[in-house]
């Protein structure tokens, strides 16, 4: 049986065409700064979203480590939300790893972290706290694009408090095509972005952090710490390019085969589905039925992410068509 898993981004399959550019492309030992295809990814995305520089990382959670570790140092703290990969996904990295305490802010329904709660979490200069220094933000936030003008209105905030800040960008290029806005301008307000290329774009491994010289260099130096430090990491940063090429412009698919999935869930009885913006479905349910419904998908060769807040979450991505859309629709029905 074909499963059609729509648990998360993060399971697509390099594509034939791909694996090809992976396997011509030119590799050098990145340690020593001579993987090209590393170069080139690099400086790819830092020209296009406008940024100096730009660092090749294993994974996502390595790319918003570095970012704190370079923006923060000991003792002080980021402001971030409650539900914040940055805080709540990354096994507490910032403080386990950077003696960084997070000082975390309940998300409003949209992502954003409302401005006079900012304000009330910005801690006065005294030997009793810890420094204030940066916020963090998320765009896509659950799949929904961070309403720009709240992000010119958070960035003014900042930069008025003194405080830098950092984007986790994982799926940025969906907030992009959803919205029109050029990636370049919704990153613009912040001093760093990690950007995921193995969730929505299709690589198998990598993400990108960007910034000033001043910051990858430092940024540098914490992923070697870190373990990041890759070698002829060229064959992975070609997928990034590839993607970059070829895997863009085709997240308009993904939203649009999500807004399906979306309006066929809706028309079944007894199902709430919450509205839907980009790659990212997600229904209420239960809790007491999460269990039978998982088992219930699993002999019809459908996976889903359930068990996380909101109860059930279905994502899109490059290995699901038409066909896997109507066949999940079906399953649920059945379901209900
Ligand atoms: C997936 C994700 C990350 C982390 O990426 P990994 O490569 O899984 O470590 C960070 N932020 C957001 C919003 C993500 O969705």
């Amino acid at each position: 049986m074909k499963i059609i898993d729509l648990r998360s981004d993060t399971v697509t399959k390099p594509t034939p065409a791909m694996r090809a550019a992976m396997a011509a492309a030119e590799v050098g030992d990145d340690v020593y700064g001579e993987d090209p295809t590393v170069s080139a990814l690099q400086q790819r995305l830092a020209a296009d979203l406008g940024f100096e520089q730009g660092l090749f990382v294993p994974s996502g959670t390595q790319a918003n480590l570095v970012a704190l570790l370079a923006h923060c140092q000991r003792g002080d703290e980021y402001l971030v939300g409650m539900e914040a990969h940055t805080y709540k996904y990354e096994s507490g990295g910032a403080a386990v790893l950077g003696s960084i305490q997070p000082q975390p802010v309940v998300n409003a329904f949209d992502g954003s972290l409302p401005l006079e709660i900012l304000e009330k979490s910005v801690k006065p200069d005294d030997q009793h706290f810890a420094r204030t220094r940066l916020l963090t933000l998320e765009n896509t936030w659950h799949g929904r694009v961070l309403a720009q003008d709240y992000v010119d209105k958070a960035s003014r905030w900042a930069r008025s408090r003194g405080l830098g800040l950092h984007l986790d960008g994982a799926r940025l290029f969906n907030a992009a095509v959803a919205s029109g806005v050029p990636p370049a301008d919704l990153a613009a307000p912040f001093d760093s972005v990690s950007i995921c290329l193995s969730k929505g774009l299709g690589a198998p491994v990598g993400s990108v952090l960007l910034g000033s010289a001043a910051l990858i260099a430092s940024g540098k130096r914490w992923r070697k710490m870190l373990g990041g430090g890759m070698r002829q990491s060229g064959i992975l940063a070609a997928a990034g390019l590839y993607a970059l090429d070829n895997h863009v412009a085709r997240l308009a698919e993904d939203h649009a085969r999500a807004q399906t999935l979306a309006a066929g869930l809706r028309a079944i009885k007894g199902i709430q589905v919450q509205a839907c913006h980009t790659n990212m479905v997600f229904i209420e349910l239960p809790a007491d039925r999460l269990r039978e419904l998982d088992q219930h998908l699993a002999t019809a060769g459908v996976r889903a992410s359930i068990g996380y807040l909101p109860s059930v979450r279905l994502v899109t991505h490059l290995d699901i068509d038409d066909a896997a859309i109507a066949h999940a629709i079906e399953a649920f029905a059945r379901f209900f």
